[in-house]
Protein backbone atom coordinates (compact mmCIF):
# COMPACT_ATOMS: atom_id res chain seq x y z
CA UNK A 1 0.00 0.00 0.00
CA UNK A 2 2.98 2.36 0.27
CA UNK A 3 3.43 3.48 -3.20
CA UNK A 4 -0.45 3.88 -3.42
CA UNK A 5 -1.53 7.36 -4.17
CA UNK A 6 -4.71 8.78 -2.35
CA UNK A 7 -6.56 11.25 -4.91
CA UNK A 8 -6.35 14.77 -3.91
CA UNK A 9 -9.02 15.93 -2.01
CA UNK A 10 -9.68 18.75 -4.99
CA UNK A 11 -10.01 15.80 -7.34
CA UNK A 12 -12.57 14.08 -5.34
CA UNK A 13 -14.82 16.72 -5.10
CA UNK A 14 -14.71 17.19 -8.64
CA UNK A 15 -15.37 14.24 -9.59
CA UNK A 16 -18.26 13.71 -7.09
CA UNK A 17 -20.07 17.36 -8.99
CA UNK A 18 -19.26 15.65 -12.22
CA UNK A 19 -21.32 12.20 -11.24
CA UNK A 20 -24.05 14.52 -9.32
CA UNK A 21 -24.30 16.46 -12.80
CA UNK A 22 -25.10 13.11 -14.63
CA UNK A 23 -26.14 11.16 -12.45
CA UNK A 24 -29.98 9.50 -13.37
CA UNK A 25 -31.42 10.47 -10.19
CA UNK A 26 -32.62 14.14 -10.03
CA UNK A 27 -30.52 15.69 -7.19
CA UNK A 28 -31.48 18.81 -5.77
CA UNK A 29 -30.09 21.45 -2.97
CA UNK A 30 -32.35 23.22 -1.17
CA UNK A 31 -31.87 25.77 2.22
CA UNK A 32 -33.78 25.47 4.93
CA UNK A 33 -36.92 26.95 3.66
CA UNK A 34 -36.94 24.91 0.91
CA UNK A 35 -35.59 26.94 -1.33
CA UNK A 36 -33.90 25.84 -4.87
CA UNK A 37 -30.26 26.54 -4.42
CA UNK A 38 -28.75 24.22 -6.78
CA UNK A 39 -29.96 21.16 -9.18
CA UNK A 40 -28.78 18.55 -11.49
CA UNK A 41 -28.95 18.00 -15.41
CA UNK A 42 -31.22 15.06 -14.93
CA UNK A 43 -33.72 17.67 -11.91
CA UNK A 44 -34.04 20.17 -14.88
CA UNK A 45 -35.23 17.57 -17.86
CA UNK A 46 -37.48 15.57 -15.36
CA UNK A 47 -38.90 19.14 -14.27
CA UNK A 48 -38.71 20.60 -17.10
CA UNK A 49 -37.58 24.18 -15.51
CA UNK A 50 -33.86 25.31 -15.60
CA UNK A 51 -32.00 25.55 -12.90
CA UNK A 52 -31.63 29.57 -13.18
CA UNK A 53 -35.40 29.70 -13.43
CA UNK A 54 -35.54 27.56 -10.05
CA UNK A 55 -33.03 29.24 -7.76
CA UNK A 56 -34.32 31.12 -5.32
CA UNK A 57 -37.77 29.58 -6.11
CA UNK A 58 -39.60 27.32 -3.29
CA UNK A 59 -39.48 23.81 -3.75
CA UNK A 60 -43.51 23.67 -4.39
CA UNK A 61 -42.49 26.04 -7.04
CA UNK A 62 -45.15 28.83 -7.20
CA UNK A 63 -45.89 30.22 -3.41
CA UNK A 64 -47.93 28.55 -0.88
CA UNK A 65 -51.13 30.21 -1.53
CA UNK A 66 -51.18 28.60 -4.95
CA UNK A 67 -50.30 25.22 -3.89
CA UNK A 68 -52.98 22.61 -3.01
CA UNK A 69 -53.97 21.63 0.86
CA UNK A 70 -52.36 17.91 -0.05
CA UNK A 71 -49.23 19.64 -1.18
CA UNK A 72 -48.88 21.92 1.27
CA UNK A 73 -49.39 19.20 3.91
CA UNK A 74 -46.55 17.55 2.27
CA UNK A 75 -44.22 20.61 2.29
CA UNK A 76 -44.90 20.55 5.74
CA UNK A 77 -43.71 17.01 6.77
CA UNK A 78 -40.62 17.37 4.51
CA UNK A 79 -39.64 20.33 6.71
CA UNK A 80 -40.78 18.76 9.90
CA UNK A 81 -39.32 15.80 9.14
CA UNK A 82 -36.06 17.16 8.36
CA UNK A 83 -36.01 19.21 11.13
CA UNK A 84 -36.51 15.98 13.90
CA UNK A 85 -35.14 13.27 11.81
CA UNK A 86 -32.94 14.88 9.33
CA UNK A 87 -34.58 12.71 6.67
CA UNK A 88 -37.41 12.37 4.63
CA UNK A 89 -38.76 9.60 2.06
CA UNK A 90 -41.87 9.19 -0.17
CA UNK A 91 -43.41 8.02 -2.81
CA UNK A 92 -45.26 10.80 -4.81
CA UNK A 93 -46.76 11.54 -8.24
CA UNK A 94 -45.08 15.23 -9.49
CA UNK A 95 -46.86 17.41 -12.01
CA UNK A 96 -44.11 18.09 -14.25
CA UNK A 97 -43.69 21.63 -16.35
CA UNK A 98 -45.29 19.77 -19.13
CA UNK A 99 -48.42 18.34 -17.34
CA UNK A 100 -47.00 14.73 -17.35
CA UNK A 101 -47.39 12.74 -13.72
CA UNK A 102 -44.32 11.17 -12.88
CA UNK A 103 -44.40 8.56 -10.36
CA UNK A 104 -41.80 9.09 -8.09
CA UNK A 105 -39.84 7.97 -5.15
CA UNK A 106 -37.98 11.10 -3.04
CA UNK A 107 -35.54 11.12 -0.38
CA UNK A 108 -34.61 14.08 1.61
CA UNK A 109 -31.36 14.53 3.78
CA UNK A 110 -30.25 17.33 6.06
CA UNK A 111 -26.45 17.87 5.79
CA UNK A 112 -24.40 20.81 7.41
CA UNK A 113 -21.37 21.98 5.74
CA UNK A 114 -19.46 24.80 7.28
CA UNK A 115 -21.96 25.48 10.15
CA UNK A 116 -24.72 25.97 7.24
CA UNK A 117 -27.38 22.95 7.11
CA UNK A 118 -29.05 22.45 3.27
CA UNK A 119 -31.54 19.79 2.59
CA UNK A 120 -30.76 17.44 -0.17
CA UNK A 121 -33.02 16.38 -2.47
CA UNK A 122 -33.24 13.24 -4.65
CA UNK A 123 -35.79 12.00 -6.95
CA UNK A 124 -35.87 8.62 -8.50
CA UNK A 125 -38.03 8.21 -11.58
CA UNK A 126 -40.50 5.12 -11.11
CA UNK A 127 -42.78 5.44 -13.64
CA UNK A 128 -41.71 2.70 -15.89
CA UNK A 129 -41.82 0.14 -12.36
CA UNK A 130 -45.07 1.40 -11.26
CA UNK A 131 -46.64 0.51 -15.03
CA UNK A 132 -44.99 -2.60 -14.84
CA UNK A 133 -46.37 -3.48 -11.53
CA UNK A 134 -50.02 -2.49 -13.06
CA UNK A 135 -50.16 -4.26 -16.07
CA UNK A 136 -48.34 -7.58 -13.99
CA UNK A 137 -51.45 -7.10 -11.76
CA UNK A 138 -53.77 -6.47 -14.63
CA UNK A 139 -52.60 -9.63 -16.07
CA UNK A 140 -53.07 -11.77 -12.65
CA UNK A 141 -56.57 -9.90 -12.43
CA UNK A 142 -58.07 -9.43 -15.52
CA UNK A 143 -58.85 -11.45 -18.77
CA UNK A 144 -56.51 -9.80 -21.25
CA UNK A 145 -59.28 -10.64 -24.37
CA UNK A 146 -61.99 -8.59 -22.15
CA UNK A 147 -60.41 -7.02 -19.88
CA UNK A 148 -63.16 -8.20 -17.42
CA UNK A 149 -61.81 -9.71 -13.89
CA UNK A 150 -61.14 -13.04 -14.15
CA UNK A 151 -62.03 -16.40 -12.03
CA UNK A 152 -59.52 -15.15 -9.01
CA UNK A 153 -61.49 -12.10 -8.41
CA UNK A 154 -64.52 -13.60 -8.73
CA UNK A 155 -64.28 -15.70 -6.54
CA UNK A 156 -62.59 -13.60 -3.93
CA UNK A 157 -65.67 -10.89 -4.36
CA UNK A 158 -68.14 -13.51 -4.01
CA UNK A 159 -66.86 -14.85 -0.39
CA UNK A 160 -65.94 -10.98 0.27
CA UNK A 161 -69.68 -10.26 -0.49
CA UNK A 162 -70.80 -13.22 1.30
CA UNK A 163 -69.27 -12.07 4.65
CA UNK A 164 -70.66 -8.66 5.10
CA UNK A 165 -74.14 -8.87 3.08
CA UNK A 166 -77.07 -8.79 4.83
CA UNK A 167 -78.97 -9.10 1.70
CA UNK A 168 -79.09 -12.28 -1.21
CA UNK A 169 -76.30 -12.84 -3.03
CA UNK A 170 -76.96 -14.44 -6.55
CA UNK A 171 -74.24 -16.44 -8.22
CA UNK A 172 -74.76 -16.92 -11.95
CA UNK A 173 -72.71 -18.97 -14.58
CA UNK A 174 -72.87 -18.48 -18.36
CA UNK A 175 -71.84 -20.44 -21.17
CA UNK A 176 -71.89 -20.00 -24.98
CA UNK A 177 -73.59 -22.57 -26.48
CA UNK A 178 -71.75 -24.62 -29.38
CA UNK A 179 -68.74 -22.61 -28.75
CA UNK A 180 -66.18 -25.11 -29.63
CA UNK A 181 -68.02 -25.79 -33.25
CA UNK A 182 -68.02 -22.08 -33.61
CA UNK A 183 -64.45 -21.49 -32.72
CA UNK A 184 -63.77 -24.02 -35.33
CA UNK A 185 -66.06 -22.55 -37.99
CA UNK A 186 -65.34 -18.84 -37.36
CA UNK A 187 -61.43 -19.31 -36.35
CA UNK A 188 -59.71 -17.59 -33.92
CA UNK A 189 -59.96 -13.90 -34.63
CA UNK A 190 -64.05 -13.82 -35.56
CA UNK A 191 -64.65 -15.73 -32.30
CA UNK A 192 -62.83 -13.13 -30.41
CA UNK A 193 -64.52 -10.46 -31.78
CA UNK A 194 -68.21 -12.23 -31.03
CA UNK A 195 -67.07 -12.98 -27.30
CA UNK A 196 -66.04 -9.24 -26.92
CA UNK A 197 -68.89 -8.06 -28.78
CA UNK A 198 -71.11 -10.21 -26.71
CA UNK A 199 -69.36 -8.87 -23.27
CA UNK A 200 -69.72 -5.06 -24.86
CA UNK A 201 -73.62 -5.82 -25.18
CA UNK A 202 -73.86 -7.96 -21.75
CA UNK A 203 -72.35 -4.65 -20.34
CA UNK A 204 -74.59 -2.16 -22.45
CA UNK A 205 -77.89 -3.72 -20.29
CA UNK A 206 -76.24 -1.98 -17.50
CA UNK A 207 -78.35 -4.67 -14.74
CA UNK A 208 -79.08 -3.09 -11.69
CA UNK A 209 -77.66 -4.47 -8.16
CA UNK A 210 -74.72 -6.09 -10.20
CA UNK A 211 -71.77 -6.91 -8.51
CA UNK A 212 -69.22 -8.24 -10.75
CA UNK A 213 -69.33 -9.47 -14.45
CA UNK A 214 -66.69 -11.99 -15.04
CA UNK A 215 -64.74 -13.74 -17.85
CA UNK A 216 -63.45 -17.08 -16.62
CA UNK A 217 -61.65 -17.83 -19.84
CA UNK A 218 -63.39 -18.85 -23.26
CA UNK A 219 -67.09 -19.14 -23.21
CA UNK A 220 -67.12 -19.03 -19.88
CA UNK A 221 -68.55 -16.46 -17.82
CA UNK A 222 -69.76 -15.29 -14.29
CA UNK A 223 -72.02 -12.65 -12.62
CA UNK A 224 -72.64 -11.69 -9.30
CA UNK A 225 -75.61 -10.03 -8.00
CA UNK A 226 -76.72 -8.14 -4.69
CA UNK A 227 -79.86 -7.59 -3.98
CA UNK A 228 -82.97 -7.93 -1.54
CA UNK A 229 -85.01 -10.42 -3.07
CA UNK A 230 -83.23 -12.91 -5.98
CA UNK A 231 -85.93 -13.03 -7.38
CA UNK A 232 -85.15 -9.37 -8.59
CA UNK A 233 -82.41 -11.26 -11.17
CA UNK A 234 -84.95 -13.35 -13.02
CA UNK A 235 -85.79 -9.97 -14.77
CA UNK A 236 -82.15 -9.34 -15.74
CA UNK A 237 -81.68 -12.54 -16.82
CA UNK A 238 -84.52 -12.63 -19.06
CA UNK A 239 -83.17 -9.19 -21.12
CA UNK A 240 -79.94 -11.28 -20.96
CA UNK A 241 -81.84 -14.39 -22.75
CA UNK A 242 -84.07 -11.64 -25.50
CA UNK A 243 -80.30 -9.77 -26.18
CA UNK A 244 -79.34 -12.89 -27.39
CA UNK A 245 -82.34 -13.39 -29.72
CA UNK A 246 -80.89 -10.76 -31.91
CA UNK A 247 -77.76 -11.72 -34.30
CA UNK A 248 -74.71 -10.85 -34.45
CA UNK A 249 -73.06 -9.70 -37.98
CA UNK A 250 -69.59 -10.63 -38.43
CA UNK A 251 -67.82 -9.95 -41.99
CA UNK A 252 -69.19 -12.58 -44.10
CA UNK A 253 -71.38 -14.28 -41.57
CA UNK A 254 -75.02 -13.29 -39.53
CA UNK A 255 -74.61 -15.65 -36.17
CA UNK A 256 -76.86 -16.46 -33.44
CA UNK A 257 -75.37 -16.78 -29.65
CA UNK A 258 -77.72 -18.86 -27.65
CA UNK A 259 -76.43 -19.33 -23.76
CA UNK A 260 -76.94 -21.33 -20.91
CA UNK A 261 -77.08 -20.27 -17.60
CA UNK A 262 -77.11 -21.99 -14.07
CA UNK A 263 -78.06 -20.09 -10.97
CA UNK A 264 -77.75 -20.57 -7.26
CA UNK A 265 -78.10 -17.72 -4.44
CA UNK A 266 -77.29 -17.20 -0.72
CA UNK A 267 -78.60 -18.31 1.63
CA UNK A 268 -81.54 -20.42 -0.15
CA UNK A 269 -78.63 -22.79 -1.59
CA UNK A 270 -76.03 -22.16 1.21
CA UNK A 271 -73.41 -19.66 2.69
CA UNK A 272 -70.31 -21.13 1.43
CA UNK A 273 -69.04 -19.27 -2.26
CA UNK A 274 -67.52 -22.72 -2.75
CA UNK A 275 -70.91 -24.43 -2.45
CA UNK A 276 -72.48 -21.94 -4.24
CA UNK A 277 -70.49 -21.97 -6.94
CA UNK A 278 -70.88 -25.67 -7.49
CA UNK A 279 -74.65 -25.27 -7.34
CA UNK A 280 -74.69 -22.67 -9.86
CA UNK A 281 -72.49 -24.76 -12.14
CA UNK A 282 -74.33 -27.72 -11.45
CA UNK A 283 -77.71 -25.88 -12.77
CA UNK A 284 -75.18 -24.70 -15.65
CA UNK A 285 -74.71 -28.45 -17.02
CA UNK A 286 -78.45 -29.07 -16.94
CA UNK A 287 -79.44 -26.49 -19.24
CA UNK A 288 -76.38 -27.68 -21.19
CA UNK A 289 -77.39 -31.23 -20.89
CA UNK A 290 -80.98 -30.25 -22.19
CA UNK A 291 -80.12 -28.61 -25.41
CA UNK A 292 -78.91 -25.01 -23.57
CA UNK A 293 -80.71 -21.78 -24.67
CA UNK A 294 -82.00 -21.66 -21.56
CA UNK A 295 -81.72 -20.09 -17.83
CA UNK A 296 -82.15 -22.80 -14.76
CA UNK A 297 -82.50 -22.12 -11.30
CA UNK A 298 -80.68 -25.03 -9.10
CA UNK A 299 -82.94 -26.90 -7.56
CA UNK A 300 -82.46 -30.33 -5.69
CA UNK A 301 -83.95 -32.79 -9.09
CA UNK A 302 -80.86 -31.08 -10.87
CA UNK A 303 -78.89 -32.63 -7.95
CA UNK A 304 -80.14 -35.74 -8.96
CA UNK A 305 -80.02 -35.82 -12.45
CA UNK A 306 -76.31 -35.27 -12.44
CA UNK A 307 -75.47 -37.57 -9.83
CA UNK A 308 -76.93 -40.02 -12.16
CA UNK A 309 -75.29 -38.62 -14.86
CA UNK A 310 -72.00 -39.18 -13.49
CA UNK A 311 -72.97 -42.82 -12.43
CA UNK A 312 -73.55 -42.80 -16.11
CA UNK A 313 -70.23 -41.61 -17.23
CA UNK A 314 -68.45 -43.96 -14.48
CA UNK A 315 -70.11 -47.11 -15.93
CA UNK A 316 -69.58 -46.08 -19.83
CA UNK A 317 -65.87 -46.00 -18.28
CA UNK A 318 -65.76 -49.56 -17.07
CA UNK A 319 -67.81 -50.52 -20.11
CA UNK A 320 -65.48 -49.47 -22.46
CA UNK A 321 -62.59 -50.68 -20.45
CA UNK A 322 -64.21 -54.26 -20.10
CA UNK A 323 -65.27 -54.42 -23.49
CA UNK A 324 -69.05 -54.77 -23.00
CA UNK A 325 -70.14 -53.37 -26.03
CA UNK A 326 -71.29 -55.78 -28.83
CA UNK A 327 -72.03 -55.35 -32.26
CA UNK A 328 -75.51 -56.93 -33.27
CA UNK A 329 -76.02 -57.26 -37.02
CA UNK A 330 -79.14 -56.24 -39.63
CA UNK A 331 -79.02 -57.49 -42.63
CA UNK A 332 -78.54 -55.36 -46.07
CA UNK A 333 -80.06 -56.98 -48.75
CA UNK A 334 -81.00 -56.67 -52.42
CA UNK A 335 -84.31 -55.62 -52.75
CA UNK A 336 -85.20 -57.69 -55.69
CA UNK A 337 -84.02 -61.51 -54.49
CA UNK A 338 -83.59 -60.77 -50.75
CA UNK A 339 -80.27 -62.19 -50.66
CA UNK A 340 -78.12 -60.74 -48.18
CA UNK A 341 -75.26 -58.20 -49.61
CA UNK A 342 -73.52 -56.81 -46.32
CA UNK A 343 -74.71 -56.36 -42.73
CA UNK A 344 -74.77 -53.04 -40.83
CA UNK A 345 -73.11 -53.34 -37.19
CA UNK A 346 -75.70 -51.92 -34.43
CA UNK A 347 -74.08 -51.00 -31.01
CA UNK A 348 -75.38 -52.81 -28.19
CA UNK A 349 -74.06 -52.44 -24.24
CA UNK A 350 -74.08 -55.85 -22.58
CA UNK A 351 -75.04 -53.71 -19.20
CA UNK A 352 -73.86 -55.88 -16.35
CA UNK A 353 -77.35 -54.72 -14.24
CA UNK A 354 -79.81 -53.08 -16.61
CA UNK A 355 -79.61 -56.07 -19.55
CA UNK A 356 -79.00 -55.33 -23.38
CA UNK A 357 -79.29 -51.68 -23.75
CA UNK A 358 -79.66 -49.95 -27.44
CA UNK A 359 -78.11 -47.17 -28.45
CA UNK A 360 -80.57 -44.41 -27.43
CA UNK A 361 -79.97 -45.22 -24.68
CA UNK A 362 -76.22 -44.51 -23.80
CA UNK A 363 -75.07 -43.36 -27.48
CA UNK A 364 -75.70 -39.01 -26.55
CA UNK A 365 -73.66 -39.78 -23.20
CA UNK A 366 -71.00 -41.29 -25.22
CA UNK A 367 -70.14 -38.60 -27.53
CA UNK A 368 -71.02 -36.18 -24.32
CA UNK A 369 -67.90 -37.68 -22.15
CA UNK A 370 -65.78 -37.78 -25.51
CA UNK A 371 -65.94 -41.43 -25.71
CA UNK A 372 -66.86 -41.99 -29.68
CA UNK A 373 -63.43 -43.27 -30.56
CA UNK A 374 -62.97 -45.62 -28.13
CA UNK A 375 -66.50 -46.88 -28.86
CA UNK A 376 -65.70 -46.88 -32.51
CA UNK A 377 -62.25 -49.03 -31.83
CA UNK A 378 -64.04 -51.49 -30.28
CA UNK A 379 -66.86 -52.13 -32.61
CA UNK A 380 -64.31 -51.56 -35.02
CA UNK A 381 -62.19 -54.24 -33.91
CA UNK A 382 -65.26 -56.70 -33.13
CA UNK A 383 -66.29 -56.48 -37.05
CA UNK A 384 -62.84 -56.81 -38.96
CA UNK A 385 -62.74 -60.29 -36.27
CA UNK A 386 -66.20 -61.03 -37.73
CA UNK A 387 -65.24 -60.78 -41.56
CA UNK A 388 -62.38 -62.78 -40.65
CA UNK A 389 -64.12 -65.67 -39.34
CA UNK A 390 -66.67 -65.24 -42.55
CA UNK A 391 -63.75 -64.98 -44.95
CA UNK A 392 -62.61 -68.31 -43.53
CA UNK A 393 -66.12 -69.63 -44.28
CA UNK A 394 -65.88 -68.55 -47.83
CA UNK A 395 -68.60 -65.96 -47.14
CA UNK A 396 -68.15 -62.91 -48.93
CA UNK A 397 -69.76 -60.36 -46.86
CA UNK A 398 -68.86 -56.22 -45.67
CA UNK A 399 -70.19 -54.65 -42.57
CA UNK A 400 -71.00 -50.76 -42.14
CA UNK A 401 -70.21 -49.47 -39.24
CA UNK A 402 -71.71 -46.12 -37.58
CA UNK A 403 -69.15 -43.32 -37.16
CA UNK A 404 -69.50 -39.57 -35.74
CA UNK A 405 -67.81 -37.61 -38.13
CA UNK A 406 -65.63 -36.27 -34.97
CA UNK A 407 -64.23 -39.23 -34.75
CA UNK A 408 -61.98 -38.71 -37.84
CA UNK A 409 -59.86 -35.77 -36.00
CA UNK A 410 -59.01 -38.52 -33.44
CA UNK A 411 -55.05 -38.66 -33.49
CA UNK A 412 -55.04 -42.14 -33.62
CA UNK A 413 -58.12 -42.51 -36.27
CA UNK A 414 -56.28 -43.01 -39.77
CA UNK A 415 -53.67 -45.56 -38.12
CA UNK A 416 -56.51 -47.56 -36.57
CA UNK A 417 -58.04 -48.43 -39.81
CA UNK A 418 -54.93 -49.08 -41.48
CA UNK A 419 -53.35 -51.68 -38.99
CA UNK A 420 -57.25 -52.94 -39.03
CA UNK A 421 -57.15 -54.38 -42.39
CA UNK A 422 -53.41 -55.98 -41.90
CA UNK A 423 -54.14 -57.55 -38.52
CA UNK A 424 -57.39 -59.19 -39.72
CA UNK A 425 -56.34 -60.03 -43.45
CA UNK A 426 -59.58 -57.92 -44.35
CA UNK A 427 -60.16 -55.94 -47.91
CA UNK A 428 -60.54 -52.08 -46.83
CA UNK A 429 -63.86 -52.24 -49.53
CA UNK A 430 -65.33 -54.62 -46.86
CA UNK A 431 -65.45 -52.00 -44.02
CA UNK A 432 -68.50 -49.55 -45.02
CA UNK A 433 -68.00 -46.52 -42.53
CA UNK A 434 -71.65 -44.64 -42.12
CA UNK A 435 -72.17 -41.02 -41.37
CA UNK A 436 -75.77 -39.02 -40.49
CA UNK A 437 -76.41 -35.97 -42.34
CA UNK A 438 -76.51 -34.43 -38.85
CA UNK A 439 -72.79 -35.30 -37.85
CA UNK A 440 -71.73 -33.70 -41.08
CA UNK A 441 -73.71 -30.42 -40.74
CA UNK A 442 -71.82 -29.50 -37.43
CA UNK A 443 -68.69 -28.94 -39.89
CA UNK A 444 -66.30 -30.63 -38.11
CA UNK A 445 -63.06 -29.18 -39.60
CA UNK A 446 -61.88 -30.99 -42.25
CA UNK A 447 -64.39 -33.64 -42.75
CA UNK A 448 -64.50 -33.14 -46.62
CA UNK A 449 -60.70 -33.91 -46.64
CA UNK A 450 -60.81 -36.47 -43.74
CA UNK A 451 -63.82 -38.79 -45.91
CA UNK A 452 -61.54 -38.29 -49.10
CA UNK A 453 -58.63 -40.12 -46.93
CA UNK A 454 -61.00 -43.18 -45.95
CA UNK A 455 -61.99 -43.20 -49.87
CA UNK A 456 -58.58 -43.58 -51.00
CA UNK A 457 -58.03 -46.25 -48.07
CA UNK A 458 -60.59 -47.71 -49.86
CA UNK A 459 -63.02 -47.88 -47.29
CA UNK A 460 -66.75 -47.18 -48.75
CA UNK A 461 -68.66 -44.68 -47.81
CA UNK A 462 -72.47 -44.17 -46.77
CA UNK A 463 -74.58 -41.05 -45.90
CA UNK A 464 -77.01 -42.48 -42.84
CA UNK A 465 -80.53 -41.24 -42.22
CA UNK A 466 -80.38 -39.04 -45.60
CA UNK A 467 -83.19 -36.59 -45.45
CA UNK A 468 -83.86 -35.80 -41.69
CA UNK A 469 -80.67 -33.08 -41.47
CA UNK A 470 -80.49 -29.60 -43.59
CA UNK A 471 -78.66 -31.27 -45.98
CA UNK A 472 -79.81 -30.13 -49.50
CA UNK A 473 -79.84 -32.57 -52.31
CA UNK A 474 -76.82 -30.61 -54.37
CA UNK A 475 -74.52 -30.78 -51.32
CA UNK A 476 -74.25 -34.52 -51.85
CA UNK A 477 -72.46 -34.23 -54.41
CA UNK A 478 -69.26 -32.50 -52.81
CA UNK A 479 -68.63 -35.39 -51.11
CA UNK A 480 -67.67 -38.83 -51.94
CA UNK A 481 -70.63 -40.98 -50.83
CA UNK A 482 -70.54 -44.46 -52.03
CA UNK A 483 -74.45 -45.06 -50.72
CA UNK A 484 -77.18 -42.68 -49.71
CA UNK A 485 -79.42 -44.63 -46.48
CA UNK A 486 -82.62 -43.14 -46.84
CA UNK A 487 -83.84 -42.58 -43.12
CA UNK A 488 -86.49 -44.90 -42.51
CA UNK A 489 -89.12 -41.75 -41.23
CA UNK A 490 -89.28 -42.07 -45.29
CA UNK A 491 -89.82 -45.12 -45.95
CA UNK A 492 -92.61 -45.82 -43.29
CA UNK A 493 -95.11 -43.36 -45.41
CA UNK A 494 -94.12 -44.15 -48.95
CA UNK A 495 -97.51 -46.56 -49.54
CA UNK A 496 -99.73 -44.03 -47.95
CA UNK A 497 -98.59 -40.09 -47.88
CA UNK A 498 -97.70 -39.05 -51.83
CA UNK A 499 -95.48 -36.47 -50.73
CA UNK A 500 -92.88 -38.73 -49.27
CA UNK A 501 -93.55 -41.00 -52.38
CA UNK A 502 -91.95 -38.20 -54.26
CA UNK A 503 -89.65 -37.63 -51.99
CA UNK A 504 -88.25 -41.11 -52.26
CA UNK A 505 -88.34 -40.92 -55.86
CA UNK A 506 -86.41 -37.61 -56.41
CA UNK A 507 -83.77 -38.86 -54.17
CA UNK A 508 -83.52 -42.09 -56.13
CA UNK A 509 -82.93 -40.24 -59.56
CA UNK A 510 -80.45 -37.79 -58.06
CA UNK A 511 -78.45 -40.51 -56.74
CA UNK A 512 -78.86 -42.49 -60.11
CA UNK A 513 -77.44 -39.20 -61.14
CA UNK A 514 -74.64 -39.15 -58.93
CA UNK A 515 -73.61 -42.42 -59.89
CA UNK A 516 -74.55 -43.04 -55.55
CA UNK A 517 -76.23 -46.80 -54.53
CA UNK A 518 -79.47 -46.00 -52.62
CA UNK A 519 -79.84 -48.26 -49.51
CA UNK A 520 -83.89 -47.54 -48.12
CA UNK A 521 -83.99 -48.07 -43.88
CA UNK A 522 -86.87 -49.55 -42.10
CA UNK A 523 -88.54 -51.67 -44.76
CA UNK A 524 -91.47 -52.86 -42.44
CA UNK A 525 -93.79 -54.49 -44.81
CA UNK A 526 -93.53 -56.50 -48.11
CA UNK A 527 -95.90 -53.57 -49.67
CA UNK A 528 -92.91 -51.21 -48.99
CA UNK A 529 -90.03 -53.31 -50.56
CA UNK A 530 -92.60 -53.57 -53.65
CA UNK A 531 -92.93 -50.24 -53.78
CA UNK A 532 -89.27 -49.76 -53.55
CA UNK A 533 -88.26 -51.92 -56.00
CA UNK A 534 -90.85 -50.66 -58.58
CA UNK A 535 -88.95 -47.64 -58.17
CA UNK A 536 -85.35 -48.78 -58.58
CA UNK A 537 -84.29 -48.70 -55.34
CA UNK A 538 -81.39 -51.41 -55.10
CA UNK A 539 -81.06 -52.46 -51.74
CA UNK A 540 -82.89 -52.41 -48.30
CA UNK A 541 -82.88 -52.75 -44.55
CA UNK A 542 -85.82 -53.36 -41.97
CA UNK A 543 -87.42 -55.82 -39.88
CA UNK A 544 -89.21 -57.33 -42.81
CA UNK A 545 -86.11 -58.77 -43.78
CA UNK A 546 -84.94 -59.46 -39.83
CA UNK A 547 -84.02 -57.21 -37.16
CA UNK A 548 -80.87 -56.95 -35.85
CA UNK A 549 -79.18 -60.17 -34.59
CA UNK A 550 -76.35 -61.80 -32.91
CA UNK A 551 -73.22 -62.44 -34.87
CA UNK A 552 -74.04 -65.99 -34.17
CA UNK A 553 -77.23 -65.97 -35.83
CA UNK A 554 -75.85 -63.87 -38.45
CA UNK A 555 -73.70 -66.87 -39.30
CA UNK A 556 -76.35 -69.18 -39.51
CA UNK A 557 -78.48 -66.72 -41.95
CA UNK A 558 -75.18 -66.53 -43.72
CA UNK A 559 -74.79 -70.47 -44.14
CA UNK A 560 -78.49 -71.22 -45.19
CA UNK A 561 -77.61 -68.44 -47.91
CA UNK A 562 -74.80 -70.12 -49.03
CA UNK A 563 -75.71 -73.59 -48.94
CA UNK A 564 -79.26 -72.93 -50.87
CA UNK A 565 -76.96 -71.54 -53.65
P1 LIG B 1 -79.07 -46.10 -37.83
O1 LIG B 1 -77.63 -46.22 -38.18
O2 LIG B 1 -79.92 -45.34 -38.76
O3 LIG B 1 -79.57 -47.55 -37.60
C1 LIG B 1 -80.85 -47.96 -37.93
C2 LIG B 1 -81.71 -48.03 -36.73
O4 LIG B 1 -83.02 -48.41 -37.12
C3 LIG B 1 -81.26 -49.13 -35.77
O5 LIG B 1 -81.62 -48.74 -34.46
C4 LIG B 1 -82.11 -50.30 -36.20
O6 LIG B 1 -82.28 -51.26 -35.18
C5 LIG B 1 -83.41 -49.62 -36.52
N1 LIG B 1 -84.18 -50.34 -37.50
C6 LIG B 1 -83.74 -51.18 -38.45
N2 LIG B 1 -84.77 -51.66 -39.18
C7 LIG B 1 -85.88 -51.06 -38.71
C8 LIG B 1 -87.26 -51.15 -39.05
O7 LIG B 1 -87.67 -51.84 -39.95
N3 LIG B 1 -88.12 -50.39 -38.35
C9 LIG B 1 -87.72 -49.61 -37.33
N4 LIG B 1 -88.61 -48.88 -36.67
N5 LIG B 1 -86.41 -49.50 -36.96
C10 LIG B 1 -85.52 -50.24 -37.65
P2 LIG B 1 -80.63 -48.85 -33.28
O8 LIG B 1 -79.87 -50.12 -33.35
O9 LIG B 1 -81.40 -48.55 -32.06
O10 LIG B 1 -79.63 -47.71 -33.58
C11 LIG B 1 -80.02 -46.38 -33.52
C12 LIG B 1 -78.96 -45.47 -34.02
O11 LIG B 1 -77.82 -45.48 -33.16
C13 LIG B 1 -78.39 -45.89 -35.36
O12 LIG B 1 -79.21 -45.43 -36.37
C14 LIG B 1 -77.06 -45.20 -35.37
O13 LIG B 1 -77.17 -43.84 -35.79
C15 LIG B 1 -76.68 -45.23 -33.92
N6 LIG B 1 -75.69 -46.30 -33.71
C16 LIG B 1 -75.88 -47.63 -33.68
N7 LIG B 1 -74.72 -48.26 -33.49
C17 LIG B 1 -73.76 -47.32 -33.41
C18 LIG B 1 -72.33 -47.34 -33.23
O14 LIG B 1 -71.67 -48.37 -33.12
N8 LIG B 1 -71.69 -46.13 -33.20
C19 LIG B 1 -72.36 -44.97 -33.35
N9 LIG B 1 -71.65 -43.83 -33.31
N10 LIG B 1 -73.68 -44.90 -33.52
C20 LIG B 1 -74.38 -46.07 -33.56
MG1 LIG C 1 -76.52 -46.50 -39.60
MG1 LIG D 1 -80.11 -44.60 -40.31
Amino acid sequence: MSNFDPIPASIKQQLLTQLCERFEDAIFILDTNLRYLSVNATYEIMIGYNEEFLIGRPLGIYSAEFLSEEERTILKDITERLDNEGFYENDFSMATRYGQTLECHMTYRRLCVEQTVYHVGMVRDMSSVVKDRKQVAHLLNYDQLTGLPNRKVFLSQTSELLLESYQEVVIVRLNIDRYRNLASTLGTDSINILVKDFVKQVSKLEMSNLRCFSHFGGDDFALLFECSDANMVRNQLDSLMQMCERPYALVNDVIYLHISVGVSYFPDHGNQFSELLIKAEKALHYVKQNGGDDVCWYNETINEATTDSLQLEAELRVAINDCQFVPYYQPKVALDTGAITGFEALVRWQHPTRGLLRPIDFIDAIIKYKLSFELFYQMAVQIAQQLSIWQALEFTQHICINADAAEFSHSKFFSFINNLFTQHDIHAHQLHIEVTESSLMLRHANVKQQLTLLKELGVCLALDDFGTGYASLSYLQEYPFDFIKIDKSFISKIVTDRTQNAIVKTILDLANALDMQVVAEGIETEQQRDLLVQMGCTYGQGYWFSRPVTADEATEMLTQQYSSK
